[in-house]
């Protein structure tokens, strides 16, 4: 896997997800999204949410199973209410 550069934080990691064009690491990914699932009415919420379900979605063409693993293990508890 590629390694890219976080817009965020800066930090270079082979764990990515685009947000809006952007590359950004997993964590600043579930940080961005934990923030923004507490106010999930926003659409800037919805693209991220959306962008995090692609890489997790197995029927998804983008579906990522590394990503998958590893932000499963993060939050397994982001799949219990919000990705299901
Ligand atoms: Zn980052």
């Amino acid at each position: 896997m590629k390694r890219r550069k976080c817009a965020c934080c800066k930090r270079v990691s082979s764990q990515f997800i685009e947000d809006r064009g952007q590359v950004i690491c997993v964590d600043c990914g579930l940080r961005i999204g934990e923030a923004l699932m507490e106010n999930l009415k926003t659409s800037r919420a919805t693209e991220l949410a959306e962008s995090l379900k692609a890489y997790t979605d197995p029927a998804s063409p983008e579906y990522d199973p590394d990503f998958d693993e590893e932000i499963r293990e993060l939050r397994p508890d982001w799949f219990c209410h919000e990705m299901n």
